[in-house]
């Protein structure tokens, strides 16, 4: 049985609280570790560290950082099949999407090792006589990072690199679902160089979490998860003058115009909507059929979706799809099936009830497919978070346009078709975060930054890339003067440039 603690201070701790809640391997449906859940001393005890990393960390040159990032980089590298294992066995997602998600997450690490091109400030000599001016960014402070289960290594990587190398200290508050990848990032980045207590890691559930948030020397707070979460915790942390983004759930919607190709769109809508168990952000949950291409579509993903290996996400045969992550969610997810037909549905696939050999207990749920969805229904209203596709069929590109619109989520999206006038239009007109035009899951480059419209964040800035850095760092303006010995005398006036 895995024994998951904190991480402080350069190393392991169980701290005070005995509270613990199980880890399982969905593949299996066993419990195989338990982790520990913090309380309010727990809280403090790790605040502390992080305050007084700070006092030294964000005195670090910019070579002494980006030294030890250039060798955390070569550890993620070298460790990247055991981080994707860990990941697998807790998540339960296939072995090559872990291997994925580490490789996205090292992305934002290299973005990282950039910090001194990145940190830059402008400089304008002569605004006035003898005054030069200038700007700077300064780190924020402590910084709390609480992430979900769906990428339990990639979305911490959005966060403490970059905000590490701007000179803050971090706090991982990672899922409690799946805690292992935390540790192991954490040991590693000690192993590169990192000063203890530069990167904490608290594990817990709510209660932990409050007592970030409520913490006076807990300077902002980075959030990924659900929508009424991720509400929450903005309110909180913003009613105690922290800096906030806060990323929530979503509702992807992907529109393929009757001129698309049908089967590369049927290829996209089955990957999004079904890799990892459809348990990501960023999965297609809806497919618009525009005009009459409904009619082939479905077919065309019918057949990929009976094509698909489910199974253990690390048997050595390569598989496409693994286990739910527990069995709660499965059972949860199963529900819509017969809420959807209750509503009037018609359920093209039903994956309940999919038997794996050699995992009985597994918490398998196959692909399900609905067609003739409206947007009244339920099962196009909650975002369900598994592999549940839903087709809805519309006359015009200007009634798909409007349902992804009128949707509170605005996290990904995407269009499908050979009309660039269309897809231009799209791309402009659409009130997402993050647009696809036949890329089905749009997730940005670590030099760009990620993050969606509406209920899906709230805060101002998106995670990594350029604006990771801006929610990093203070901004600093900078006025100077040295003054010419001739130039003398008080002046009451507003200072204006002379
Ligand atoms: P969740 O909201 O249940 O949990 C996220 C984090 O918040 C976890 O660390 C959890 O311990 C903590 N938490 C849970 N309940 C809390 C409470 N009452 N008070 C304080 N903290 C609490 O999300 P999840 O189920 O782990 O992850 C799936 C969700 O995350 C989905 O909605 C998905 O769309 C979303 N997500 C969004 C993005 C994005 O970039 N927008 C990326 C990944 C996942």
């Amino acid at each position: 049985m895995n024994h998951l603690n904190h991480w402080i201070d350069g190393q392991r701790s169980d701290l005070t609280s005995t509270r613990t809640a199980p880890v399982t391997d969905p593949a299996l449906g066993q419990q195989t570790g338990s982790v520990l859940l913090a309380d309010g001393s727990d809280v403090d005890a790790i605040v502390a560290s992080s305050r007084a990393a700070f006092e030294t960390w964000s005195d670090a040159s910019l070579s002494q950082r980006t030294n030890v990032l250039f060798e955390y980089r070569r550890l993620l590298v070298e460790h990247k099949d055991e981080l994707a294992r860990a990941i697998s066995s807790e998540h339960g997602k296939v072995f090559a999407d872990a291997q994925g998600e580490v490789q996205r997450g090292l992305e934002v690490v290299e973005f990282a090792c950039g910090a001194p091109n990145l940190l830059k400030g402008e400089m304008t000599p002569d605004v006035s006589n003898s005054v030069d001016a200038y700007s700077m960014r300064q780190p924020v402070g402590v910084v709390a990072g609480i992430t979900p289960f769906n990428f339990p290594v990639m979305v911490p990587m959005w966060m403490f690199p970059m905000a590490i190398a701007c000179g803050n200290t971090f706090i991982l508050k990672p899922s409690e679902k799946d805690p292992s990848g935390s540790l192991l990032m954490a040991e590693l980045f000690s192993e590169a160089g990192l000063p203890p207590g530069v990167l904490n890691v608290l594990q817990g559930d709510a209660e932990a979490v409050n007592g970030l948030l409520d913490h006076p020397d807990v300077d902002a707070v980075s959030f990924v998860g659900s929508t009424p979460i991720a509400k929450q915790i903005y309110q909180r942390a913003t009613a105690n003058g922290k800096r906030v983004q806060a990323l929530g759930g979503a509702k992807n919607h992907m529109i393929v115009l009757p001129d698309a190709d049908v089967g590369q769109a049927a290829d996209a809508a089955v990957s999004a909507g079904y890799g990892s168990a459809g348990e990501r952000c960023m999965a297609i949950s809806v497919v618009v059929a525009v005009g009459d291409v409904g009619d082939a579509l479905i077919p065309e993903i019918v057949s990929r979706t009976a094509a698909l290996k489910i199974g253990p996400g690390l048997s050595d045969e390569p598989m496409d799809m693994g286990a739910l992550v527990t069995e709660a969610h499965r059972e949860r997810v199963s529900s819509y099936m017969d809420l959807g037909l209750g509503e009037g549905a018609e359920l093209v696939i039903d994956g309940r009830g999919l038997a794996i050999d050699g995992h009985p207990d597994g918490f398998w749920l196959g692909p399900c497919l609905f067609d003739r969805v409206t947007a009244d229904m339920k099962i196009y209203v909650d975002e369900i978070f598994g592999p549940v596709l839903c087709v809805m069929r519309v006359d015009t590109y200007e009634e798909a346009l409007a349902l992804v619109n009128d949707n509170p989520y605005g996290n990904g999206t995407a269009i499908f078709t050979n009309d660039g006038g269309a897809a231009r239009a799209f791309q402009r007109d659409v009130k997402a975060g993050m647009v696809g035009v036949n890329v089905p899951i749009p997730v940005p480059m670590a030099y760009h930054s990620f993050g969606g419209w509406k209920d899906s964040l709230f805060g101002d800035t998106h995670v990594y890339g350029p604006e990771g850095v801006k929610f990093y760092t203070r901004y600093k303006a900078v006025t100077v003067r040295w003054p010419d010995p001739a130039e003398r005398g008080v002046d009451l006036g507003f200072p204006q440039a002379r």
